[in-house]
């Protein structure tokens, strides 16, 4: 299978030089040309398969230029029972009027981005392998919280790499950042950065962008690589969970094959809901994708008027992993709706980032419409959504899972359809403590580890086991940068 730059389709690659660059020298996203299709047999085939094995199966679809065996051997290491707390790797629960909650926070840090990067180190060493890189490749992650814990963990002690996680002082919850400064592993290193998590990001992004680091790394036999979430090798492994839910729900009769659903995301960077998108265009039989956001609602406006406007104001919420003006992957559904035309692509993208905005022709809007929904709500609904979850049907959910739930509900009183529904829900409640607990009416009275056991007692609901393992774990890490030094801080890796 060929992958080509959104921007420009004469760049054709390979998957492996696809995910060893992450991103097209031209600035745009690597997407394979044409899409998989399921044949009736294939289904059959999954039905009967485990996780690791749909798992497999479908990255095999795509990632033509690696072996059934390799792809196996990463999914059996990737997904192995003892880090995602047994068989059940992505369980599907059903709740009440069409909704089927897909949990994809039982890995080893409890957030949907394990789906992802417990896979991705083992593609990105063998895309290195396959492409010719011998240098150690050094992973650089800026994150709002989820991300650079799974990025850690899914990194940690794989030989050929090294990690470096920089977050910002003040904006990562209580349990995310104890998470990430009790990181084992002999390759990891985690730096607090003065300021928020924009001025983070702009500083990991100058690191990226200077020569002499470039160089002296080079020296070093190190080069620097991203573990993002515009790379194909962390986009690739989240269709596979879609494809799993849907024959778990046929397995057990809730729906026949071939039956239609819906699929509800909490969106920010428009990864998941994407990788849902890949799902439907190999055959996964999906009536309408509805796109959940928070108070930063840029998504939601773009539904509903074709035009994607980042001038405006960012809000901080409870659901930081959505707080977000620029959603990267949508750059990929672009490419698609509009015939995979980069002249098209690359005209929009320009206008982005020289104007903040954009406008989509009606044709292309009309094409977009098609498939997909969407919707906001904030903080305050977000709040009471977990409360009635939690009072009606017992269900405790995260922040960003009672986002898209509300966004859910409020579409099927819309439109009147009952379609089942599949609903992402990307985290643990657990790594949100004090919301949660403020969610349900309580006053939080715990702060650090403690907050487990305030949620726990509140609900009866007992915590993951990867989050009550951080009671008693040292911090390793406590180093406190201005963005300005942060150049100097890329010395650590040579010491790792
Ligand atoms: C990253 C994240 C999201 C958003 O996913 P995208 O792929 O960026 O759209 C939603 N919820 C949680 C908990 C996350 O960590």
């Amino acid at each position: 299978m060929e992958y080509v730059s959104t921007r420009d389709k004469s760049r054709k690659v390979s998957a492996a030089k696809a995910i060893a660059t992450g991103i097209a020298p031209d600035g745009g996203l690597y997407c394979p040309t044409t899409f998989p299709l399921l044949a009736q047999e294939d289904w059959k085939s999954l039905l009967a398969m485990d996780y690791k094995a749909r798992a497999a199966f479908v990255l095999g679809k795509y990632l033509t230029d690696f072996t059934a065996e390799e792809l196996s051997d990463f999914a059996a290491k990737a997904y192995a029972d003892d880090k995602f707390g047994g068989a059940d790797t992505a369980p599907v629960v059903k709740l009440a009027d069409g909704k089927y909650l897909l949990e994809l926070w039982h890995g080893p840090t409890c957030a949907f981005k394990d789906m992802a990067l417990q896979m991705l180190p083992h593609l990105l060493t063998a895309s290195l392998r396959k492409t010719g890189e011998t240098r150690t490749a050094c992973i650089l992650v800026a994150t709002s919280g989820d991300t650079g814990k799974a990025a850690l963990d899914g990194f940690a002690n794989v030989p050929g790499t090294k990690i470096m996680v920089y977050y910002p002082v003040d904006g990562v919850s209580t349990i995310q950042k104890l998470q990430m400064v009790t990181q084992e592993g002999a390759n990891v290193s985690v730096c607090a950065i003065r300021g928020n998590f924009d001025d983070a990001q702009s500083a990991v992004k100058r690191i990226f962008t200077d020569k002499a680091t470039a160089d002296k790394l080079d020296r070093q036999g190190m080069t620097l690589s991203s573990a993002n979430s515009i790379n194909w090798g962390r986009l690739a492994p989240q269709i596979a969970y879609y494809i799993s839910a849907y024959c778990d729900m046929v397995t057990r009769g809730e729906i026949a094959l071939g039956d239609p659903i819906n699929v509800c995301v909490p969106t920010g960077n428009f990864g998941n809901i994407l990788a849902a998108y890949f799902a439907k265009n190999m055959g996964l039989p999906v009536h309408k994708f509805i796109c959940a956001s928070n108070r930063n609602n840029v998504l939601t406006d773009f539904f509903a008027n074709g035009a994607y406007d980042r001038n405006r104001d960012f809000f901080t919420t409870a659901s930081p992993s959505m707080d977000i003006l620029i959603s990267s992957n949508l750059e990929r559904l672009l490419f698609y709706v509009s015939g995979q035309n980069d002249k098209v692509v690359a005209d929009l993208m320009g206008r982005l980032s020289t104007e903040g905005r954009y406008a989509l022709t009606e044709e292309l809007f009309a094409n977009v419409r098609a498939d997909f929904d969407a919707g906001c709500c904030d903080d305050v609904q977000t709040a009471h959504t977990i409360r009635t979850l939690f009072e009606d049907e017992h269900y405790l959910a995260d922040t960003h899972t009672a986002v898209a739930v509300k966004v859910y509900e409020d579409y099927r009183a819309r439109t009147g359809d009952v379609t089942p529904t599949v609903i992402a829900s990307t985290a643990s409640p657990f790594k949100f403590c004090q919301s949660v607990i403020e969610a349900l009416g309580g006053t939080v009275t715990t702060d650090g580890v403690e907050l487990l056991n305030q949620l726990s007692s509140l609900t009866g609901v007992p915590a993951p086991a990867p989050l009550a393992a951080l009671r008693g774990k040292q911090p390793r890490f406590d180093r406190v940068v201005d963005k300005a030094d942060i150049l100097a801080t890329t010395d650590l890796l040579a010491t790792l």
